[in-house]
């Protein structure tokens, strides 16, 4: 059984796409084949992972019924790893999908022969920041979220909006079992005395549900997507690959 994991967050820039990516790749350098689902049509993760996605390559033709998923599934350069690219015909989902019956499980359907095959552990789900159909269907087939908030002033009011919208999916049935798996604070800068404050602060407020590895602001993890490789190739010696490693440790410990 894989464990479908949504990275999450509504609000825009905090860390969804580059968490999804370089924690999928230590997972997978750790011997966890972990595929990579992204549900946002701006496509920000195909490159992190170094591939040129093609027209048709995405989700969207098996959102709308006219593809199989184990056809969209590509290899990464890296052993274990595993991508869907989004393209930008994934905003498209917004009226297609709405048309139809059960609009909010259409994901979750559509993840479910995969869910029972032995040869994924855990399938990642980048979002987009905007709470959309692409979004909920995401919070409605996952098991766990990791939820990335940057270390910055406005961090806190983010957090309750994306807390009430889950709790929202919980209370309205369309998904009792939705976990978090963590909060993660990203792009934490240690000469900020803000910074120090938001960690101090999520911690207080949310005690049991904050990763305890912080993600540091570090300009090698920003521009490794142009090198088109995950921070654990592009400079694995590195405070950010260390960082994302120690949050593979923490995860699995987690899940
Ligand atoms: P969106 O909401 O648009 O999808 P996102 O939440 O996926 O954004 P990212 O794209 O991962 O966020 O990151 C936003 C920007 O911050 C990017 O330019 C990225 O390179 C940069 N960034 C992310 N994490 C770090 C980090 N630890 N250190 C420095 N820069 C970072
Ligand atoms: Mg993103």
């Amino acid at each position: 059984m894989s464990q479908v994991i949504a990275i999450t967050n509504q609000k825009g820039g905090v860390g969804k796409t580059t968490t999804s990516v370089n924690l999928a790749a230590a997972l997978a350098a750790n011997g966890h084949p972990t595929l990579l689902i992204d549900m946002d049509p701006q496509a920000n993760a195909a490159s992190g992972l170094g591939i040129q996605p093609a027209p048709g390559s995405s989700l969207y033709p098996v959102m709308i019924g006219e593809k199989n998923i184990h056809d969209q599934i590509q290899q990464t350069n890296y052993e274990n790893l595993y991508h869907i690219p989004a393209e930008v015909d994934m905003a498209g989902c917004e009226i297609e999908i709405a048309r139809e019956p059960d609009p909010i499980r259409k994901l979750q359907q559509i993840l479910e022969p995969l869910r029972n095959q032995q040869e994924l552990e855990y399938i990642f789900l980048d979002c987009p920041p905007s709470v959309g159909i692409l979004m909920t269907n995401s919070l409605a087939a996952a098991d766990g979220l990791i939820i990335p908030v940057q270390c910055e002033f406005y961090a806190l009011e983010g957090i309750s909006k994306i807390l009430d919208l889950i709790q929202k999916m919980k209370d309205q049935g369309i998904n009792p079992d939705l976990r978090i798996i963590g909060v993660l604070m990203t792009m934490f800068d240690s000469r900020t005395r803000l910074s120090q404050q938001v960690v101090q602060e999520l911690q207080e407020h949310l005690p049991d549900q904050t990763f305890n590895t912080i993600i540091p602001r570090s300009i090698r993890v920003s521009e490794a997507p142009s090198f088109g490789q995950p921070i654990s190739d592009y400079d694995p010696k590195g405070v950010g690959a260390a960082a994302y490693r120690e949050l593979a440790r923490e995860f699995l410990e987690r899940v």
